[in-house]
């Protein structure tokens, strides 16, 4: 049974069974064949200056995004066009969020990237008018198990075991564009436990974000809450438990995560 045919009066025709723990609201989903339902939380991120949150509906990614990056991965030709990928919305976690270190990887890094978060959706959005599509603008991290990054694409796998996995995503609070303006250049920087690690500017991103945006929406229909992390500069590396991420971005301030250990050693 695909979700589509997951219409309300279904969903409440499923949470009246024998197992249906919570009650039932929209946005819940069907996650076993013997009908057992839970409520999908909704992912929120704070508005600075306001009090209300933005909703995310989802989270896109664009790779390869920075010279300097390409060149330290030695994976791609410097002229590809920019591929997108996603992380599941419940993947993003909040500003000093401890985050557990990941299951399955030897070899997790950190990714900062500008965060571009849309506030009027669309489809095949025209590079000019791009930026008014734009709620606002965070810092985020690409969180990453390189090592199975590096194996599935060895394989031709998806890079979805590197790059989906659960808490991959920190978010911070998203500024109104109204506030920052246009972000095209400036600082972006992330360090580990005080030390700088990554240190490159906006403005050496191949793709910016109105020709992201444009491209982005050529492939998919883009909707309000549509998050976009566009890419990280040179610099990346492994953190290990305990480490503290400190990441800035000119005109967005600071974000902040901790990494703590596994969840299930
Ligand atoms: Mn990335």
């Amino acid at each position: 049974m695909g979700d589509a045919r997951l219409g309300r009066r279904h969903f409440r025709k499923l949470t009246s069974n024998e197992g249906a723990k919570r009650e039932p609201r929209e946005g819940a989903v069907l996650v076993s064949s013997r009908q057992v339902t839970i409520a999908a939380e909704p992912v929120t991120l704070p508005i600075v200056g306001a009090s209300g949150r933005y909703h995310v509906r989802r989270v896109y990614c664009v790779g390869r995004n920075y010279l300097d990056h390409i060149r330290e991965m030695k994976e791609a030709d410097e002229r590809d066009p920019p591929f997108f990928f996603q992380k599941p919305t419940d993947a993003i976690v909040q500003e000093g969020t401890v985050i557990p270190y990941p299951a399955a990887t030897k070899d997790l890094q950190y990714e900062v990237e500008l965060v571009a978060a849309i506030g009027r959706g669309g489809t095949n959005i025209p590079v000019d008018s791009a930026e008014s599509h734009v709620f606002g603008y965070a810092i985020g991290i690409d969180l990453t198990r390189r090592d199975l990054q590096r194996d599935a694409a060895k394989r031709g796998l998806p890079w979805e075991m590197g790059k989906s996995f659960d808490h991959s995503a920190p978010c911070g609070p998203i500024h109104p564009i109204e506030t920052t303006g246009s972000i095209r250049t400036g600082s972006i920087s992330l360090s580990v436990n005080g030390t700088v690690r990554q240190r490159g500017d906006i403005g050496q991103m191949i793709w910016n974000v109105p020709e992201i945006i444009s491209q982005l929406s050529s492939q998919y229909e883009l909707y309000p809450g549509d998050i976009i992390l566009t890419g990280t500069p040179a610099g990346v590396g492994p953190v290990v438990a305990g480490d503290a991420i400190e990441c800035s971005i000119e005109k967005l301030g600071t974000f902040r995560i901790r990494i703590g250990p596994k969840l299930h050693p």
